[in-house]
């Protein structure tokens, strides 16, 4: 089997696991952002947000706001970031969903979201025009 996560759940690949349901399972980054880092997968293999059925989608989010309140209890951490890479170009390297829970402290230092800006409002506005008109 090629997917490393796949092998995770199969238990063909030792894991720091920290949450499992018949669907679910959560466990440690190998290369944490920092100390607590989880990573929420679906057991079964979809490769991003977009393959999920919904009814796992909600399982799942149900999970990331269960696990997101243990690991800030457990490293007393104040805040929290949920992330997901989907697709090569937005970093996604494993290509089995998975959502990145990253415990945060005051003054920690970590720059996740570098922004930007619209050049003019008509930009911004063409833009959620089209994601509208994409939505239908
Ligand atoms: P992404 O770039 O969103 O696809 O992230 C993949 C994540 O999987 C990275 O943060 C890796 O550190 C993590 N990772 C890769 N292999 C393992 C593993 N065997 N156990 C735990 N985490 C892993
Ligand atoms: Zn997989």
């Amino acid at each position: 089997m090629a997917c490393i996560f796949c092998e995770i759940v199969q238990g063909r690949i030792p894991c720091a696991q920290v949450y499992a349901t018949d669907t679910i399972m959560a466990f440690l980054d190998i290369a944490p952002v920092r100390p607590g880092h989880v990573l929420v997968i679906p057991k079964a293999h979809y490769p991003t947000i977009e393959d999920i059925p919904t009814d796992l989608g909600n399982e799942l989010l149900t999970a990331v706001q269960r696990i997101s309140v243990a690991i800030r209890r457990a490293v007393d951490a104040q805040g929290l970031n949920v992330m997901m890479n989907n697709h090569r170009a937005a970093g996604q390297l494993v290509d089995h969903a998975h959502f990145h829970l990253i415990p945060r402290h005051e003054h920690d230092g970590l720059q996740l979201w570098p922004q930007s800006a619209y050049q003019t409002p008509e930009q911004m506005h063409k833009i959620a025009d089209s994601i509208k008109a994409a939505i239908g």
